[in-house]
């Protein structure tokens, strides 16, 4: 058995922006799936494009921290339908949920597991663009996966103009936040760095309520960038008249995250290095000693 004859689709699981997915067995072997649904009535390419987008590179990818692309399918309607191993929850879910108790080794655990799957995209030339707890989808044994890819990009294009209003915006990294069109994997080791601070809060660092807010308040928290750090900053397309803000003292930053390590913070600090050419990569990031001190993850 093949394509839709193998499934059968029960209960809906949740709606996102371009899909409504459902529970569903595969009749084969009876295995448990997700059925992610592309709506395909209504929408113009572009939305078609990040369902494509989504199918190749899920494929290309197989990594324990990565979701599972099982199979596709068209059905009756001619709808694409992404076959998904099932991940009941999500980290978003998990940090609102004030009755979970979590603890330095939790989130030592899942930032190791979110920089594995980080890093094997990047290894193969992909970029998420889209991290965020609502994207990081965890199975019963709090096993997280990265998920949607319907942002991801190829890396190994320099030349090409990547469009700058990508990843959600709390979780944003500075030369995007600059207008940027020529950027890198350091979009997502931003990202990840944010979660870091997120998961260690357990409420959003960087929350901006707009755009332009969210320019205003990451310069507060984490100093203006000058030409002196980041040579070529002032030319980008919304460098303009920022009131200068100085960089966060070790000192600040122990009072901002009281139950973190000197190591955890100079992670932190790596991760959320304004420069993008400076900030650590996810192998930097994964060789940190703060995952070899106790406890470990
Ligand atoms: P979109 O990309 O359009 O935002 P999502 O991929 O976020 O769609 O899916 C929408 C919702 O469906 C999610 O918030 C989640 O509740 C549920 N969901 C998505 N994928 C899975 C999965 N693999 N297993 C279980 N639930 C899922």
């Amino acid at each position: 058995m093949s394509g839709i004859d193998n499934y059968s689709k029960s209960k809906k699981l949740g709606e996102g922006t371009y899909a409504v997915v459902y529970l569903g067995t595969q009749l084969s072997t009876n295995r448990e799936v997700a059925i992610k649904e592309i709506k395909t009535e209504g929408f113009k390419d572009g939305l078609d494009m990040s369902a494509i987008r989504e199918v190749k590179y899920l494929q290309e990818m197989k990594h324990p921290n990565i979701i599972e692309l099982i199979d596709v399918f068209s059905d009756s309607k001619q709808n694409l339908n992404l076959v998904l191993e099932v991940l009941p929850g999500d980290l978003e879910k998990v940090l609102r949920d004030k009755s979970i108790v979590i603890g330095g080794i939790d989130v030592k655990r899942w930032l190791l597991m979110i920089l594995r799957g980080v890093y094997h995209c990047h290894k193969n030339g992909i970029l998420h663009r889209d991290l965020k707890p609502n994207n990081l989808l965890m199975d019963p044994m709090g096993n997280l996966k990265i998920a949607d890819f319907g942002l991801a990009r190829n890396l190994n294009q320099p030349y090409e103009k990547l469009t700058s209003n990508v990843v959600t915006r709390w979780y944003r990294a500075p030369e995007l936040l600059f207008g940027a069109r020529y950027y890198t994997g350091a979009v997502d080791v931003w990202a990840v760095g944010t979660i870091f601070a997120e998961m260690m809060l357990r409420t959003p660092y960087l929350p901006g309520s707009d755009d332009a807010n969210q320019l205003v308040i990451t310069i507060q928290a984490l100093g203006t960038p000058t030409e002196d750090i980041w040579p070529g900053v002032s030319h980008l397309p919304l460098y303009n008249n920022l009131t200068v803000y100085p960089a966060p003292t070790r000192g600040e930053l122990r009072r901002r995250f009281a139950a973190a390590s000197d190591a955890a913070l100079e992670l932190l600090e790596g991760m959320m290095i304004m420069n993008p050419g400076k900030r650590w990569t996810c192998e930097e990031a994964l060789l940190s000693r703060y995952f070899l001190e106790e406890p470990l993850p």
